[in-house]
């Protein structure tokens, strides 16, 4: 008997919103995002383009990278101005 959609097993469902807190996207990660305070400018490219608002902001300023929930897509590294560079993506076998 050929099955219909309504016999397929449920995927994954989005019950509720606002809930991207609560899981920790970062096992994912195999670059890291490395920030030089030295070098930033806060600029704050980096905290407008990050998909994830991985990049965590105080005071007008760049402070850390939440690394619980960054993918490391390398998004900010890539954004951050290239007279700047102050993110570097580095491998995270490295932190192993
Ligand atoms: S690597 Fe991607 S997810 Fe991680 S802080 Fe940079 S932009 Fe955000
Ligand atoms: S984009 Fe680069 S210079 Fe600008 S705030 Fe981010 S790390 Fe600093």
């Amino acid at each position: 008997m050929t099955k219909t959609w309504k016999e397929l097993p449920e995927g994954g469902l989005i019950t509720e919103s606002g809930n991207a807190h609560q899981y920790e996207t970062g096992d994912w990660r195999n670059l890291r995002p490395v920030h030089d305070r030295e070098k930033c400018i806060n600029c704050l490219f980096c905290w407008i383009y990050c998909p994830d608002s991985a990049i965590i902001v105080k005071d007008g300023k760049v402070v850390g990278i939440d690394y619980a929930h960054c993918k490391g897509c390398g998004i900010c590294a890539r954004e951050c101005p290239d007279k700047v560079k102050a993110i570097k993506m580095v491998d995270e076998s490295e932190y192993e």
